[in-house]
């Protein structure tokens, strides 16, 4: 894989190239991809594998090189069997007919090397000699290389012993079994890929209805990209396997000179050193197939196809398998408080107008100025206001000379005078007197209502309370967060009061309150010295920073622009509980993964030795390196399921 990137990257103009293996797409990123094609599938060839064009340009400046779809998959499985079962059907029957005349010419023999000449060129066996070939051009270790080494070893040895008089290297059922079980492995495989790739298409378009044309490209985009990241686990899989096919080759060749020694030990005749050339033959044919390393470069694309297809189904759109891998070390969960912890949907409860200034002299009025200072702010309090006063046919004054305090209100000119809206700290850091409100203040906050003041040239002038419902699922997600072992902040700019109200209500302990953009950015770093790694979850408004700086930024797709560009994982729907579910998810997926590494090595480490040992005959070799590769694809399909 890392291959295949190294090569398409090397093509000038291409900026990315993520391959999958589960999939058989590359996406590449390039400045004009529709004049590199060429290049960029010649580039795939050259790296030994094969591809061709699938979508180019779908966004802009992506394009998408498809590999070729195997070959009508069944009609090659047909012709494997049809063709493979005669060959080593007569290497059992002929003997025992009676047809295994001592010495001479063996006319079965001639008819086996003819059905397994048409199997190797046939749909079913061609490609898999073809690959390896070209594997070998290039030089360039790919998983078709030792497989294909294998058939052509036995199959070459084969034809010489039917042409020179002596030599019995006989391995014409191997050749056969070989393709044959290979080409049912990939029959299988390519069946459960579908399964598992049938899961992200099926979520993708029930999701639709939450937002709006830009947001289903990126909810695609998201998918797409999940399956083609790479996690850290599967690049040092990918390394190791660019050393283990040479050394898998050099073993074989160990295998056979080892046999080879032992028979001239063992003081063997003339006619019986040349049965053990072809049982040494055999033994280093089965080492090369059995190491055939599908297993490992499957465990972890295999795995997080799935989860990412789990994921999309379920609303949890991760960005890339970095994303997930981050989500599964995670031991902080920070919570923005609006937009977040809340609906973000804020109403407005009550307007007080403050007759100290004497400068408003009903709520009306109140609502008015206050509105008319936010009509142009993204805030959900300011939109909140604004719809209120429409509500109320109130219209709009002009305001210019706007200033966004980001993270405590807005300033503007209206009618000549200066107006400020906001927070508590808004109004403290502009001198304006709030005694005269105070206790009013503290009873609407600790009924969990935001407050927003306002003050017409530096005096007081009201004040308006708003109400945002929680999201649902919040108490459970609280719980379940906690159960997961993870420590759970609120940080929210708004009052301690409020803050601290709302967060009771939800079971929430550890609050922080009156943070700028830049502390909670800074409660994020804070954590992070102390080792934790953290996940921020909000809605990117004033925190787009935190967002970013997190291991993990998650938001709502109801969140601004910038919260999707900013975000790793992105939440369809409202329910608060994803989070906890998108962080299980991510956990069960890296288990899976390191299972599949684990089982891929161990296999390799096991069957490796047994091979080499002739305790595993080359034909039945094949059988268990297919058994392999279809385990780690099953192993992944487990993901699917709610427990694994
Ligand atoms: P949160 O941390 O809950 O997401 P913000 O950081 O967006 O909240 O804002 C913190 C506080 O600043 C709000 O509770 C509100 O008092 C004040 N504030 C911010 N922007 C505005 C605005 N446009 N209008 C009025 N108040 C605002
Ligand atoms: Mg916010």
């Amino acid at each position: 894989m890392a291959r295949i990137e190294g090569a398409l990257l090397a093509v000038e103009g291409v900026t990315q190239a993520r391959v999958n293996l589960i999939t058989e797409t590359a996406i590449v990123v390039a400045t004009s991809p529709e004049l590199i094609v060429d290049r960029l599938i010649r580039a795939v060839r050259h790296a030994g594998y094969d591809a061709e064009v699938g979508r180019v340009g779908v966004t802009g400046t992506t394009g998408q090189i498809q590999p070729r779809r195997l070959r009508p998959q069944r009609r090659a499985l047909i012709q494997a069997i049809g063709l493979a079962l005669p060959v080593v059907g007569l290497e059992h029957l002929a003997p025992a007919l009676g047809f295994d005349g001592a010495g001479g010419y063996l006319w079965w023999r001639v008819v086996q090397a003819i059905l397994c000449l048409v199997l190797l060129v046939s749909s079913a066996g061609g490609p898999i000699v073809i690959g390896g070939l070209r594997a070998l051009v290039h030089r360039r270790a790919n998983r078709d290389l030792l497989v294909s080494l294998g058939v052509t070893v036995a199959f070459v040895a084969s034809v010489i012993s039917l042409l020179s008089p002596n030599a019995t290297a006989f391995h014409f059922d191997t050749a056969a079994m070989i393709v044959g079980f290979i080409v049912l492995g990939r029959y299988l495989e390519t069946r459960a890929r579908r399964e598992a790739s049938q899961a992200v298409e099926m979520l993708t378009f029930e999701a639709t209805g939450v937002g709006g044309a830009s947001t289903v490209g990126r909810m695609l985009r998201a998918v797409e990209q999940a399956q083609t990241g790479q996690i850290r686990m599967q690049r040092i899989a990918d390394r190791v396997l660019e050393v283990f096919v040479p050394v898998v080759f050099v073993l074989a060749l160990i295998t056979f000179a080892g046999w080879c020694i032992a028979a001239e030990a063992g003081g063997a005749q003339a006619g019986q050193a040349a049965g053990r050339l072809g049982w040494a033959l055999g033994r280093a044919v089965a080492v090369l197939v059995i190491a055939s390393p599908c297993a490992m470069g499957l465990a972890g694309p295999a795995a997080l196809l799935v989860a990412a297809g789990r994921a999309a189904l379920r609303g949890i759109l991760v960005g890339d398998a970095a994303a997930l891998e981050a989500a599964s070390h995670l031991n902080a969960v920070l919570l923005d408080k609006t937009g977040t912890l809340t609906t973000g949907r804020p109403e407005v409860k009550d307007i007080f107008d403050e007759p100290v200034g004497a400068i408003t002299k009903e709520p009306r009025e109140v609502l008015q100025w206050t509105a008319s200072a936010e009509q142009f702010s993204q805030h959900p309090l300011a939109r909140a206001i604004v719809a209120r006063a429409k509500e109320c046919n109130l219209t709009l004054q002009d305001a210019d000379e706007f200033a966004n305090h980001p993270g405590s209100g807005i300033q503007a000119v209206i009618d000549g005078r200066t107006v400020l809206v906001g927070s508590v700290s808004l109004m403290t850091n502009h001198q304006v007197d709030l005694s005269a409100v105070e206790s009013r203040v503290q009873q609407m906050s600790a009924d969990g209502q935001t407050v927003v003041l306002l003050a017409i040239d530096g005096v007081c002038a009201g004040l308006i309370g708003l109400a945002d419902a929680v999201r649902p699922g919040a108490s459970r997600a609280a719980e379940r967060i906690a159960r997961l072992g993870l420590d759970l902040a609120l940080v929210t700019g708004d009052q301690a009061s409020t803050a601290a109200a709302l967060a009771a209500s939800v079971g929430v302990k550890d609050v922080h309150a009156r943070m700028l953009p830049e502390e909670k950015l800074a409660e994020v770093r804070r954590r992070q010295e102390r080792g934790q790694r953290v996940a921020f979850v909000g809605d990117g408004l004033n925190e787009a920073q935190a967002l970013t700086a997190a291991e993990v930024g998650i938001s709502f797709v109801a969140g601004t622009d910038v919260a999707l560009e900013s975000a790793d994982i992105t939440l369809l729907g409202d329910d608060l509980t994803l989070i906890p579910e998108a962080i299980e998810l991510a956990r069960r997926s890296m288990r899976i993964i390191k299972q599949n590494l684990f089982w891929a090595f161990f296999y390799n480490l096991v069957a490796i030795p047994l091979a080499a040992g002739g305790k595993i005959p080359p034909g039945i070799a094949a059988a268990v390196m297919m058994c392999s590769s279809i385990g780690v694809v099953l192993n992944s399909l487990r993901l699917r399921g709610r427990k694994s």
